[in-house]
């Protein structure tokens, strides 16, 4: 998932920013940034729902969010 060429100059020297999440709809969408050290462009990378690692969580884990919990149950 993590780029690894700049979209601008296609140089690899990418850092990756702090993400910042969004809900959309009831969906938690993940943005990344990667600003580019080379040119110094900042481009992102949006994570929708289906991408996150869901599977690795089992139901309590998700009960016990309660920053995600409101409003995102199945
Ligand atoms: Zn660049």
């Amino acid at each position: 998932m993590t780029p690894k060429y700049c979209p601008y100059c296609s140089e690899t020297r990418l850092e990756e920013l702090q993400p910042t999440e969004v809900a959309i709809d009831n969906v938690i969408w993940t943005i990344y940034h990667y600003e580019c050290q080379f040119c110094g462009e900042i481009f992102d990378r949006i994570v929708p729902e289906g991408e996150l690692e869901w599977e690795a969580m089992d139901e309590d884990d998700i009960m016990e969010s309660d920053d995600y919990g409101q409003g995102y149950q199945h």
